[in-house]
This record gives structure tokens, C-alpha cells and sequence, in this order.
């Protein structure tokens, strides 16, 4: 009989392992605001969420006429690393969870390495993931494309069907759908408190919903739901 226990949980790394998400929207927004866009933090969290920077960038320049420079980049950059080392918190219960979980696990993150290990290591996580961080830049296509989700499962040596993808965002949860994956979309982190934001993931149907990160372990040992 075919195998379909999960032997792989992939995580998000952003609003999934640390809450980093207000703090990303406040840097690009105090970003844009500088190049002349006004964005209201809603409508900035709908179109942004779990986009990788290239599509960030892409989507500014195509619908709304902004490009950034290279200095507004790296003043946004910057402005991001301040938050992080002042603000950034794990996600509640991300600790104990980690130890719990009887498989391993790894991180695929739509952010660029750099920003995925200073986010981990401020929060005491980078230790617990040694190299298995993944990132966008690894691959040509970012979410909601399923390549990397895809490239972390080969890379970890399990098949896509055994793996568990946890993600806060719509992309990140199409993503691992796309992929032929199961995926637990997580409601807990501060920028997915609205219920607007919830019913979107809804929406796309995933295998689970959890507010409380604590639930992990218990999803891992269950069978796949009907
Ligand atoms: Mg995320």
C-alpha cells in the first residue's frame, strides 16, 4: 500500500515561523509613501502577501507606476533589518512545537536568503534549521507557482504527496496545491486577524485551518483528511 503519511513539513518562514508581516508592511509602505504611492495597509497585505520582492516590484511598476530604485530598495531593506532586530518575535508556541514534530522540516520562503536567516536567528530558530532553508531565489518562479515547494521536497528527498506545507498566505497556500501537496493555512499571526483574510484562505480549500500553531504536532501524526 502506497505511503501517503506526512514525512515532510515545509514551512513558510514570514507570519508562519516569526510575525514579521506588519513589520514588512510598515517598511514597504513607509517605502512607497516616499516614492509618492499612498497604500492603505489592507489593500497592500491583498496584493502583496507572500510575494516574493521581484513580484512586489513587478506588480508597483506594471499596475500602480512606481519603480523603485536600487537606494529605495535598500533603504527599505534597511528600514526592514532595524524593525526586525528592534520588533520581530517567533510565532507563539514555535518552539515546543519544532521539538514535537516527529518528521523533519524545513523552510521555503518567498524572501531572499538574507532576510530568512537574520529573521531565524533573531529568534532563536536558526540552529533548528541548519540548511534546510530554501528560498525564492532558488528557482525561477515564485508562489504561487509550486516550484519551490517542489525544489525544497527533492532537495529533502521526500515525495511532494508526503509533504505538509504550513502557509499564511493565499500564494503560499495555492502554491502548495499546485504542487500536489497537503497544506495547513495558518490563521495566528498579527496580520491574520481579519476575517477577510480567512475567508479568502478558505476559499482555497486547504486540508486545514489552525490559529493556534500548538496544533501542528497533532496534524502531523493524523491521517489525510476526506
Ligand atoms: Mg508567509
Amino acid at each position: 500500500m502506497k505511503d501517503d503519511s506526512v514525512g515532510l513539513v515545509i514551512f513558510d518562514c514570514d507570519g508562519v515561523l516569526v510575525d514579521s508581516e506588519p513589520l514588512a508592511m510598515q517598511a514597504l509602505l513607509e517605502t512607497l509613501s516616499e516614492a509618492g504611492l499612498t497604500l492603505a495597509p489592507d489593500l497592500g497585505y491583498e496584493r502583496f502577501l507572500g510575494r516574493s520582492l521581484a513580484t512586489i516590484t513587478a506588480v508597483l511598476s506594471d499596475e500602480y507606476g512606481v519603480d523603485l530604485t536600487h537606494e529605495a530598495l535598500d533603504r527599505m531593506r534597511h528600514r526592514l533589518y532595524e524593525l526586525f532586530r528592534r520588533d520581530l518575535k517567533p510565532i507563539q508556541g514555535i518552539h515546543n512545537v519544532l521539538d514535537a514534530l516527529p518528521v523533519p522540516y524545513c523552510v521555503a520562503s518567498s524572501s531572499q536568503p538574507e532576510r530568512i536567516r537574520l529573521a531565524l536567528e533573531l529568534t532563536d530558530l536558526g540552529g533548528r534549521f541548519g540548511p534546510h532553508v530554501f528560498s525564492a531565489s532558488m528557482v525561477s518562479r515564485g508562489k504561487p507557482a509550486p516550484d519551490l515547494f517542489l525544489h525544497a521536497a527533492r532537495e529533502m528527498a521526500v515525495e511532494a504527496g508526503r509533504c505538509l506545507v504550513v502557509e499564511d498566505s493565499p500564494a503560499g497556500v495555492e502554491a502548495a496545491k499546485r504542487g500536489g501537496m497537503r497544506v495547513c493555512a495558518f490563521v495566528g499571526g498579527s496580520h491574520a486577524k481579519r476575517e477577510s483574510h480567512r475567508r479568502t484562505l478558505e476559499a482555497l480549500a486547504p486540508d486545514h485551518i489552525i490559529e493556534d500553531m500548538r496544533r501542528l504536532p497533532q496534524l502531523v501524526g493524523g491521517n489525510r483528511p476526506n
